[in-house]
C-alpha cells in the first residue's frame, strides 16, 4: 500500500494507474477506521481495479472547535488495519497546507441540501464536506466514489454535487454497517462512556419501533411523538427526529416507499445520527 501525503506525488500515481487502464476507486474518510469503512472499501471490489483511502479531519466542515479537537485520531492504527485487509492500494494523507493553502477562499454550497436537517443544526458543516470532497475527488481523479448510507444527507448533497458540477465520477452508496445491538457504527462512538454507550442502543431501537408503528398505519405525528419521548427518557436531547423523501430529503406526509426515518440526537456532548428506510 502507497503511503502519500503530496498532492503532486498522488498526482503522478494515478495519471500513471489512468494511462495503464485502471479504474479508480476512492473511500474518502475522517479516519479511526472501522467495519464501517471497510464495507465501503470492499463494496468497490469488481468496480475499481485501484482502491484510495483518503483519511482527512477536515476543519472547515466542524462547526464546533471542541468537537474537532475531540475528533478520535489513530493514523498508525488506521495505516495497520488499511494495511491488514490487503484491499488498498493508496492511502492519502494529506497535510492541511496542501488542501487550504494560505488565502484560501473558495467554498461549495449545494443550496438544495446544506440548510435542513444537520446542516441546520451545524452551519457551514455541509459546505465543508461539500468543498473539501470535491478537492479529494480532483485530487485523485476517482471514477467511482463509495459513500454510506449512515450519512445520508451527505450523500444525497454529493450526488447533487457531482451532477451540477458534472464532476465525472460515479457514486456508490452503502448501507449502514451496525455493531450487533443495531448502533450505527461511527468513530464519534468511541467517545461514549460505558453509560452512554449502554444507552446509545436505544437510538436504533426507537427508530425501529417508529417504523413499525408507521408500517402498522399508526398517525404518523403519534409515531414520532412517541419515539421522541422514548429517546428523551432514555436520557438524549434530540436535534430533529423526521420522516423525509429519500431523493430530495422533503418532509413526508405518510409513510410510503421512499421515504425515510431521519434522527439526530446527543449524549452528553456527542451527537449521534442514523435513518432508517420506512419498507
Ligand atoms: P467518516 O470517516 O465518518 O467521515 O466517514 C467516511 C465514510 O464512511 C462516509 O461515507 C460515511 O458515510 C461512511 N460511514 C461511516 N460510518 C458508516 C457506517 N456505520 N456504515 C456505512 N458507512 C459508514
Amino acid at each position: 500500500m502507497h503511503i502519500i501525503t503530496s498532492p503532486m506525488a498522488l498526482k503522478d500515481l494515478v495519471t500513471q494507474w489512468h494511462q495503464q487502464g485502471e479504474r479508480i476507486g476512492l473511500t474518502p474518510t475522517m479516519g479511526a477506521l472501522h467495519d464501517g469503512h471497510l464495507a465501503l472499501i470492499r463494496a468497490l471490489t469488481g468496480k475499481a481495479s485501484r482502491k484510495i483511502v483518503t483519511l482527512f479531519v477536515n476543519p472547515t466542515q466542524f462547526n464546533n472547535a471542541e468537537d474537532f479537537h475531540l475528533y478520535p485520531r489513530q493514523h498508525e492504527a488506521d495505516i495497520a488495519l488499511l494495511q491488514k485487509t490487503g484491499e488498498v492500494d493508496a492511502l492519502y494523507i494529506p497535510h492541511k497546507e496542501d488542501m487550504y493553502p494560505q488565502g484560501f477562499s473558495t467554498k461549495i454550497f449545494v443550496s438544495q441540501f446544506d440548510t435542513m436537517l444537520c446542516g441546520a443544526d451545524r452551519p457551514g458543516h455541509f459546505e465543508g464536506v461539500a468543498t473539501v470532497v470535491t478537492k479529494l475527488f480532483l485530487q485523485t481523479q476517482a471514477d467511482i466514489a463509495a459513500f454510506g448510507e449512515k450519512d445520508y444527507q451527505q450523500l444525497c448533497l454529493i450526488r447533487r454535487l457531482v451532477k451540477d458540477l458534472n464532476i465525472p465520477v460515479e457514486i456508490l452508496a452503502v448501507p449502514t454497517q451496525r455493531e450487533v445491538d443495531g448502533l450505527a457504527l461511527s468513530s464519534r462512538n468511541r467517545r461514549l462512556t460505558p453509560e452512554q454507550r449502554r444507552q446509545a442502543t436505544q437510538l436504533p431501537a426507537a427508530l425501529h419501533a417508529c417504523l413499525i408503528d408507521l408500517r402498522h398505519q399508526h398517525p404518523l405525528s403519534e409515531a414520532l411523538a412517541r419515539c421522541h419521548t422514548t429517546l428523551e427518557k432514555a436520557g438524549f436531547i434530540v436535534h430533529y427526529l423526521d420522516l423525509r423523501k429519500e431523493e430530495t430529503l422533503e418532509i413526508a406526509e405518510k409513510a410510503e416507499p421512499h421515504t425515510r426515518l431521519f434522527v439526530a440526537a446527543s449524549l452528553g456532548n456527542i451527537r449521534l445520527i442514523d435513518n432508517m428506510p420506512i419498507f
